[in-house]
């Protein structure tokens, strides 16, 4: 059978990558992968491998000791992970849009300070927007910086940060005032910075305290929590760029990267839930036959692998504009919207065809079932894709009467 979501065109670069990636999902993150999600266990020897393989600084230019590559790459990459697994490309994907962040926006001595070590996988990187009051609407933020001879002094508590246990560079979006007379609009008067910590749970900085893991329904093993902040001082060679107001438009890029990264994951979850799905169909016997043979199962396959398709249509097609140097928010934003949907009900189906079984921890697609509606929310939910996407067809589409 032809694999379904081929990419056409790539190099042999990229293929080899690819290659490389596919077989250790196979042998070192499938075999395991529900077994260490069902008790929440970090998965350390898949990030060891996935650090010797060079995947943490994937995105990273050679001169900082990455690999250089596009984010197509990244997101193929992403793809083929998540079918493996959907929480370990939740390790590498804050880590990837932080350096993404700092190679773009940050000051040459940031860059020559964390992204050696970022390549590495040495330094790894968490992004911090939400608040307890607060995830799509950004501009409310309220957590505060308050600028104090050469420092700045941080305020306030976040909520969940992918990584915020493990990681040790924490990209942190605050209001920082100074600067920024009354009456300027919201997102002018944000700033990132770039706060690095101990790895770990407690006081990991003095004024900074990671409280602990926060108990979700699925996308397990990897940790999400929230951030105390209480007098922490930054020095100011710490505020990402160096200049205070431009936060806002920075981390927006860095989620822009991190749509197609969920695009990508959702891909991934789909193809593993078809797979699962397909394969039952033809062991399960019901009537006298294969379900598989029953047209309302065929139907049902017929429509997933579609999904499936399509998906990861919208998912290069947004990798490439971006990688052509081309603003590419509208396409990201279908891309995340549609592969979320359709990840959700690729693995629905996927679910129903496993009967009663799909409803047992023994088999993956119970795991999977739980971990799909994350794909919803994350970046920005369906909502949010669809208020970008109504908001860029109208410029393009302005009526000239
Ligand atoms: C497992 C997990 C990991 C996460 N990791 C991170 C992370 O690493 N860093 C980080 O900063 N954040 C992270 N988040 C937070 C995530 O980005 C937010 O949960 C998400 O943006 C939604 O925000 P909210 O939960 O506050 O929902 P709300 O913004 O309160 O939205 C609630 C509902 O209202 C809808 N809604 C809101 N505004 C509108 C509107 N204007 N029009 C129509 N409908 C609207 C939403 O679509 C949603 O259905 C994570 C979340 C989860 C669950």
């Amino acid at each position: 059978m032809a694999r379904l979501a081929q990419t056409a065109g790539l190099t042999d670069v990229q293929q080899e990558i690819l290659s490389t990636v596919r077989d250790f999902v196979d042998k070192e993150i499938i075999p395991v992968a529900t077994e260490l999600e069902h008790r929440d266990e970090y998965p350390q020897q898949i990030v060891d491998g996935l650090k010797e393989l060079g995947l943490f600084g994937l995105m990273i230019p050679e001169e900082y000791g990455g690999l250089g590559e596009s984010l197509l790459t990244y997101a193929l990459c992403v793809e083929e992970i998540a079918r493996g697994w959907m929480s370990v490309s939740g390790i590498i994907n804050t880590h990837f849009i932080v350096a993404y962040m700092l190679k773009q926006h940050g000051t040459q001595e940031q860059k020559d300070h964390f992204l050696p070590r970022m390549a590495a996988g040495d330094i790894r990187g968490a992004f911090s927007m939400s608040e307890p009051g607060l995830g799509s609407d950004v501009s409310a933020i309220t957590s505060k910086a308050v600028k104090d001879g050469e420092e700045y002094v941080l305020n306030g508590q976040k909520m969940w940060l992918t990584n915020g246990g493990t990681s040790s560079l924490v990209a942190v979006l605050v209001r920082s005032d100074e600067g920024h007379p009354e009456g300027t609009a919201p997102h002018k008067s944000m700033t990132t910075f770039l706060v690095e910590k101990e790895p770990g749970f407690g006081e990991v900085r003095p004024g900074l305290t990671i409280p602990g893991k926060i108990d979700k329904m699925g996308y397990k093993g990897v940790d999400t929590t929230e951030l105390i902040m209480d007098g922490l001082r930054i020095p100011a060679n710490r505020v990402l760029g160096g200049v205070t107001g431009r936060g806002f438009y920075q981390m927006m890029d860095g989620v822009e990267v991190g749509r197609v990264n969920v695009a990508a994951r959702g891909c991934g979850v789909a193809q593993r839930a078809f797979e699962l799905g397909v394969q039952y169909a033809q062991q399960r016997h019901t009537f006298g036959k294969a379900i598989a043979q029953h047209q309302a199962i065929q139907f049902k396959l017929a429509e997933m692998a579609t999904k499936v398709e399509a998906a990861h249509a919208m998912m290069v097609n947004a990798a490439r504009k971006k990688d052509s140097g081309e603003r590419n928010d509208l396409e990201a934003g279908m891309a995340k919207y549609l592969a979320s949907e359709y990840c959700k009900e690729v693995v629905e189906d996927a679910f129903r065809i496993h009967g009663g079984y799909g409803f047992s921890k023994e088999y993956e697609i119970e795991r999977l079932y739980r971990e799909a509606p994350m794909l919803l929310i994350g970046e920005g939910t369906a909502e949010i894709q669809k208020m970008i996407i109504g908001r860029r067809l109208l410029e393009e589409y302005r009526f000239q009467g």
